[in-house]
């Protein structure tokens, strides 16, 4: 995961706390009157952070100014964020606040070093029927449970570009885990994505909802590649996907990263008969995405009904696979 916007040295709730301390506003910015200070807020960049990772040409957009102005802004931000390193001792802090949300099987949770990590993205690929979006419902409710029972005790958002969410199905996992079905609805804020520019366009909104006090503990994007591929056909058009879903991405990075919040993307792979050498199957987006996932898991239908799910290029744990059942009530061992 590139670690390029992540220039806040201290975790989002500190922040916030040092900017009133010092009584810092957008406003504080030079060069910007109420005008252009609310034309930033509504356009998202309601944080001098936000403006500090912010690219002259996305401000000159969201706001009108020129782009020499832009730079300035962006500067004075920069040099007002306390940017800067961290040590290795702050970063085992941090590593301490993640959180790990049980998938509902204790071998796919022992895979991945305990569960579904806050503040990183996880990419699950594979074939069509593998249990990718099972496996969302499963963590749409699980996020919910309390710490003590291997959850986030968050809200969840679930952006669907399938149409394949089911509240049915969240019922029958809410009972599964013993849970009031009814709150476990009402905690999912889920959303249609008509095209990948809605879908880009909902993902970037999450700030707000997080802003208006929603303690979002894990982002869902299901499927994360479907729009992208349906768009973006023929070999000229492959970099502007390439493009766009890396941006994507970043949103999406930038979101795990300063809410301590965990990111579950899928991206279906078409099974390549013709491949004799190697894996038969190729993830969609490639290396974009997977640069851009500290875990990738590989889904696929395993012996007697069973699904098996191994983990590819962890950053720290080894490549290792894993075997569960997809049940009425949840994802369990075998
Ligand atoms: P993907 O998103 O990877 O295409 P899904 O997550 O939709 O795949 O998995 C679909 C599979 O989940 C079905 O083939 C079925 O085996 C299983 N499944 C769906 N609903 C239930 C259920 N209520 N009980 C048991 N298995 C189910
Ligand atoms: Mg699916």
């Amino acid at each position: 995961m590139e670690k390029e916007e992540n220039t806040d040295p201290v975790p989002e709730q500190k922040t916030q706390e040092k900017q009133e301390k010092k009584g810092q506003d957008i406003e504080d910015l030079p060069g910007i009157g109420s005008a252009t200070a609310e034309k930033l807020k509504e356009s998202g960049y309601s944080e001098i952070l936000n403006i500090a990772v912010a690219s002259p040409g996305q401000l000159c957009d969201a706001t009108g100014i020129n782009e020499a102005s832009a730079r300035k802004v962006i500067q004075a931000a920069r040099s007002m964020m306390e940017m800067g390193f961290e040590s290795g001792t702050d970063l085992l802090e941090r590593r301490k606040k993640v959180i790990k949300i049980t998938t509902g099987s204790t071998a796919v949770d022992e895979i991945l070093g305990g569960g579904f990590e806050t503040g990183s993205i996880i990419e699950a690929y594979g074939a069509y029927g593998s249990s990718k979006t099972q496996i969302a419902h499963q963590l749409a409710v699980n996020a919910q449970l309390p710490i003590s029972k291997k959850g986030a005790e968050g809200t969840v958002v679930y952006i669907d570009t399938e149409n394949t969410f089911r509240p049915e199905r969240i019922i029958q996992f809410a009972e599964g885990m013993g849970i009031d079905s009814k709150k476990a609805l009402e905690n999912i804020k889920v959303a249609k994505a008509f095209n990948s520019d809605h879908q880009m366009l909902l993902a970037e909104k999450i700030e707000e909802l997080i802003n208006k006090s929603l303690n979002v503990k894990l982002v869902i994007i299901d499927s994360l590649t479907a729009h992208f591929r349906a768009e973006f056909i023929g070999r000229g058009t492959l970099a502007e996907r390439q493009q766009k879903i890396n941006r994507h991405m970043k949103v999406l990075s930038k979101l795990a990263d300063m809410h301590n919040l965990c990111v579950y993307v899928t991206n279906q792979v078409m099974a390549k008969p013709d491949t004799f050498f190697g894996d038969p199957t190729e993830a969609i987006g490639g290396h974009i995405v997977g640069h851009n996932s500290a875990f990738r898991i590989y889904l696929r239908r395993g012996k007697k009904g069973t699904r098996v799910a191994k983990l590819v290029d962890s950053p720290n744990l080894p490549e290792n696979e894993a075997t569960f059942n997809i049940t009425e009530g949840g994802i369990k061992d075998v």
